[in-house]
């Protein structure tokens, strides 16, 4: 099974300093929601992790993040694509919860939920935590440079065996060449 778990602001939509509070907030990337369906029609099954400490902050509450993901779906099956599950971390960044990405918690709840195999699940993250928790999970990263990613590369430090793509839609063109 090839399995990809992406991380949501800055790779599938834009990030915002300010947190993506609302629905009207979350806006596409240019050619994100064609290239996960390309993705998915070359047999890739895809899944997000994403922190959203935005809750623990009180900036949003549950319901609100419940529809600001329908919208998400809405906008990838209108592409003709698919995000099979959605697995958030709603805690705070001083929680020390096992979720909150650079640890491996939600990686490793995705990996047991779709009974995948680490070494064949590619991780796409923007910022070094997700690479991190893709490599503590023992997955494969491909760092992206839309949302923070060229600060993300540029500051360096990057996990061993990362692999750096412009955005979703080149890594749709290598993956379902
Ligand atoms: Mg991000
Ligand atoms: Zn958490």
């Amino acid at each position: 099974m090839k399995l990809l778990i992406l991380d949501r602001d800055g790779v599938i939509n834009e990030d915002s300093d300010a947190f993506i509070k609302n629905p009207d907030e979350w806006r596409p990337l240019p050619g994100a929601a064609t290239a996960i369906a390309r993705l998915n029609k070359a047999g890739y099954r895809i899944a997000i992790a994403t922190n959203q400490s935005g809750i623990a902050r009180g900036l949003f509450d549950l319901d609100t993040l419940a529809a600001i993901h329908s919208k998400l779906h809405q906008t990838i099956n209108d592409a003709g694509g698919r995000i099979e599950a959605i697995f958030f971390c709603p805690h705070a960044a001083d929680s020390n919860c096992d979720c909150r990405k650079p640890r491996p918690g939600m990686i490793f709840d995705i990996l047991k939920r779709f009974g995948a195999d680490p070494q064949e699940t590619v991780v796409v993250g923007d910022a070094l935590r997700d690479l991190q928790a893709a490599h503590a999970a023992g997955c494969r990263s491909i760092l992206v440079l839309t949302g923070k990613g060229t600060r993300t590369l540029q500051a360096g430090n990057l996990p061993q065996g990362t692999t750096v793509r412009v955005d979703l839609t080149a890594i749709a063109a290598e993956l379902a060449a």
